[in-house]
C-alpha cells in the first residue's frame, strides 16, 4: 500500500508491482537481472554464462554520468565492466539518444546482444535528467529493458511543477526511487517498481520445500523473497508510511520545492559573482560551481584552489559540501535535501564560499 501511495504521488499513472529494497544499488542490480532474464532464449538462469562459446556477448547502456552502481551491477551479473557501454552526454550532461542509437546499431552489427538501457532521472553529479521518452522509443524498437534510475530525482515529481523529471518513466520496465535520498526517510529505503514482475520473479524465485506456504496464492500476497536476493527482510515500509502520513503529499512537495528554491538562489548568486562560476545547470536541489577569480586560468591551479575551498568549508563544521569532476574539472557540489534546511543555510553557505575564497585565495 505504501509503495503504491508513492507511485501515485510521483504521478506514475499505471499500477505497477513495487517492492522495497535496502538501496538503489540493490534495486538496479535486481532490475538488470530481470533484464538479463528477459533474454530467455539464452537460458542463463539454467546454464550460467561461463564456458558457453555459443553465448553472444551481452551489452547494456548508460550515460557517462550514470551512477557507479550501474556498472557494479554489470560486474555482478557476469557481463563485466565491458558489458556496459557508456553513452556520451550533451552540454547539459544528459544522455545523447542519437549516440545511443548508433551504439546499439554498432553492437548488433558486431554480433553483440544488447539487453538493457539505464536512463538516469537526476544524475549524482549534476542532477541532469536523461531524455527518457526518446530512450524509451529506442528500447521499444529494439526490445531492450528500460530501467530508470531516479534514486534521488524521482522524489521531485511529488511537486506538480517538477513532475517533468519523470517524463516517459511510465514507459520503463522498471524504475527506482530512494525515499532515503530526498524524502526524509532514514536509510535504508529504496523502492523498485516494475511493469514486468513475472520476469523479475523468473530471475529470482526458487522455493525449497521448507519455504512453501499453503496460505493464499501469489496473487493474494506476493512473496517478496521472489523478487531479489534477500529471503529475510525488515519492514521498511513502516518508516515511509510514517513520513507520508506525517507530511502529506503537499507537505513533502513544499519541502522539495523549497530545497530547489535554495539551489536557485545559490545559482543566481554564483552567476552574479565575479570570483565564482556555475559548472552545470541546476534544475533541482544541487548546484555545481567553482571559484574562478579573474586572471586565474591554469586548470591545475583552479582545481587546487577549489579543493582548498571545500576543505576550508568542511573543516568549519557548519556546512558539508561535496565535490565531483565535470569534463575533468574539479567542481564544488552543494546539495540541499535536509529536512531542517532553510533560507539561513542557503545564505550561510554563500557567506562560507565567499569567506573561504578570501581565506585561501
Ligand atoms: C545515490 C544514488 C544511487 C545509489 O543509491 P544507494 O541507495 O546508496 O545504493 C544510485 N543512483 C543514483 C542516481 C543516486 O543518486
Amino acid at each position: 500500500m505504501t509503495v503504491d501511495w508513492l507511485r501515485q504521488m510521483v504521478g506514475l499513472a499505471q499500477p505497477m508491482f513495487g517492492v522495497i529494497n535496502d538501496t538503489a544499488s540493490s534495486s538496479t542490480l535486481y532490475a538488470l537481472a530481470a533484464a538479463r532474464e528477459a533474454q530467455s532464449d539464452l537460458r542463463i538462469r539454467e546454464l550460467g554464462m561461463a564456458g558457453r562459446p555459443e553465448l553472444p556477448r551481452l551489452r547494456f547502456y548508460a550515460s557517462t554520468e550514470a551512477h557507479s552502481s550501474v556498472e557494479k551491477a554489470g560486474i555482478v551479473l557476469g557481463v563485466g565492466k565491458d558489458g556496459l557501454r557508456r553513452i556520451p552526454v550533451d552540454e547539459r550532461f544528459r544522455m545523447d539518444p542519437v549516440a545511443l542509437r548508433q551504439a546499439i546499431h554498432e553492437d548488433v552489427a558486431a554480433g553483440i546482444r544488447p539487453f538493457a538501457v539505464v536512463a538516469t532521472a537526476g544524475t549524482t553529479s549534476t542532477t541532469s535528467v536523461d531524455p527518457v521518452p526518446a530512450i524509451a522509443a529506442l528500447c521499444e524498437q529494439h526490445g531492450l529493458w528500460l530501467h530508470v534510475d531516479a534514486a534521488y530525482g524521482g522524489a521531485a515529481a511529488i511537486a506538480p511543477e517538477l513532475r517533468w523529471v519523470l517524463d516517459g518513466a511510465d514507459r520503463a520496465d522498471s524504475i527506482v526511487i530512494n525515499p532515503h535520498k530526498w524524502l526524509f526517510t532514514p536509510i535504508d529505503c529504496s523502492v523498485l517498481w516494475t511493469r514486468r514482475p513475472d520476469v523479475l520473479r523468473g530471475a529470482f524465485s526458487i522455493v525449497p520445500e521448507y519455504l512453501t506456504t499453503t496460505d493464499g496464492s501469489e496473487q493474494d500476497a506476493p512473496n517478496l523473497m521472489d523478487y531479489g536476493t534477500s529471503l529475510g527482510r525488515r519492514m521498511r515500509a513502516l518508516k515511509l508510511w510514517m513520513v507520508i502520513r506525517y507530511f502529506g503529499t503537499d507537505g513533502l512537495a513544499q519541502r522539495i520545492r523549497e530545497h530547489c528554491e535554495y539551489a536557485s538562489m545559490l545559482a543566481r548568486w554564483v552567476d552574479g559573482e565575479r570570483d565564482f562560476e556555475l559548472l552545470a545547470p541546476a534544475p533541482l536541489s544541487v548546484v555545481c560551481l567553482r571559484a574562478h577569480p579573474p586572471g586565474l586560468d591554469d586548470p591545475g591551479t583552479l582545481d587546487t584552489l577549489n579543493q582548498r575551498v571545500v576543505e576550508r568549508i568542511n573543516t568549519g563544521g557548519r556546512f558539508f559540501v561535496s565535490h565531483t569532476k565535470l569534463h575533468g574539472v574539479y567542481a564544488i557540489r552543494v546539495a540541499f535535501g535536509n529536512l531542517r534546511q532553510d533560507q539561513r543555510h542557503a545564505r550561510g553557505v554563500i557567506a562560507a564560499l565567499r569567506g573561504a575564497i578570501d581565506d585561501v585565495g
